[in-house]
């Protein structure tokens, strides 16, 4: 049984909940790394392995997504992204192994070789793609597609919102930190002294977060934004926070009625650079670093900005004394259907 189910049974009995992931993933310590930019100890979960073919941190919001739409009889799920979206991908790979059909509503984006690797994947397990050229666009032909698809299967699509941050979606984070957690008291590896995640719908941030206010366990998560501060705002990171305590505390009333202040975010901005899927010298360079020292991919979007914020506090000397974790989110697995 998922952590978050044991801890609450109420949960476990509102919550529908289908099992895609193969967890825990692993926390791998990166030695070399550590000592060559002077980390006191360095580790990566790696939720990259979550799911096959497709991983990353989306899947652990489908576990939650995908029951929500199967328990309400969907046949085909609806979601949102840029044409490169991850999101869009994971669902789509994952919606078809539980029976469901997706359709991803695409906006464009920098082109990337990982862009078109994503949409040909997408393809391959046969999402419905529709691409609009902007928002305005993407919300008129939002209602018109509901609508084809309401006469054609006699049921609405299930709608996802953009990465998979609901509260249903951000659950799946909330048991993440039971899971971290649970490895802690194992003795898997030490319990981290500050935590490095990407912050981009913000629903892995806050679903982290809010797992450990409920286990009332005081480990700082550094958010690295990779999307434009109108795009996703403090105050909306904070109403996502709200409305998913709300939402578990509705499933079950045992779980803890947390509260978040826009003062207590500190979200690292530095590191994102001209916009979103813009890559970055310095996140150029993180990525350079961890697959020349230690071997493992990153991206160019996310995870390495997110690491380039990483090296820059080792590099002012901040993280000598820490034991760091670095929350990795990037699917890992070779991009091929079967
Ligand atoms: C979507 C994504 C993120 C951001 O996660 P959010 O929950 O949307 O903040 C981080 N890393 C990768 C690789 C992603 O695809």
């Amino acid at each position: 049984m998922i952590p978050l189910f044991e801890t609450f049974p109420g949960l476990k009995e509102n919550l529908p909940f289908i099992s895609l992931c193969d967890l825990p993933t692993p926390v791998i310590p990166l030695t070399k790394l550590a000592k060559k930019v002077d980390i006191k100890e360095l580790y990566l979960k790696q939720d990259g392995l979550t799911a096959t073919p497709f991983g990353g941190n989306k899947v652990r919001k489908l576990e939650f997504l995908l029951a929500e739409a199967q328990s309400k009889g969907a046949k085909e799920v609806m979601t949102f992204g840029f044409s490169g979206s991850n999101h869009a991908l994971a669902t789509a790979v994952h919606a078809k192994q539980v029976g469901m059909k997706s359709i991803s509503m695409l906006v464009p984006q920098t082109s990337h070789p990982y862009v078109e690797r994503n949409l040909a994947m997408s393809r391959q397990v046969g999402a419905e793609i529709h691409f609009y050229p902007n928002f305005d666009a993407l919300e008129r032909g939002t209602k018109r597609q509901r609508f084809f698809h309401c006469l054609k299967t006699f049921k609405s699509p299930f709608i996802i919102p953009p990465g998979g941050s609901s509260p249903t979606g951000v659950t799946g984070y909330v048991n993440a930190a039971y899971e971290l957690h649970h490895q802690i008291q194992q003795n898997q590896f030490p319990r981290p002294d500050v935590i490095y995640i990407t912050l981009g719908t913000a629903g892995t941030f806050v679903g982290l977060l809010i797992g450990f206010k409920a286990l009332d366990i005081n480990i700082p998560i550094v958010p690295v934004r990779v999307v434009d501060d109108d795009f996703m705002p403090p105050a909306k990171v904070v109403k996502l926070f709200e409305e998913t305590v709300t939402f578990l505390s509705s499933k079950d009333p045992s779980f803890p009625k947390l509260t978040l202040t826009v003062d207590e975010l500190q979200i690292r901005d530095e590191f994102f650079g001209e916009g979103y899927a813009e890559f970055t010298s310095q996140g150029n360079a993180a990525i350079e670093t961890m697959k020349e020292t230690e071997g493992y991919n990153l991206d160019g979007t996310y995870t390495g900005k997110t690491f380039a914020a990483v090296l820059e506090d080792a590099k002012n000397g901040l993280l000598k004394d820490k034991k760091v974790l670095f929350w990795n989110t990037l699917n890992h697995h070779q991009q091929t259907a079967e």
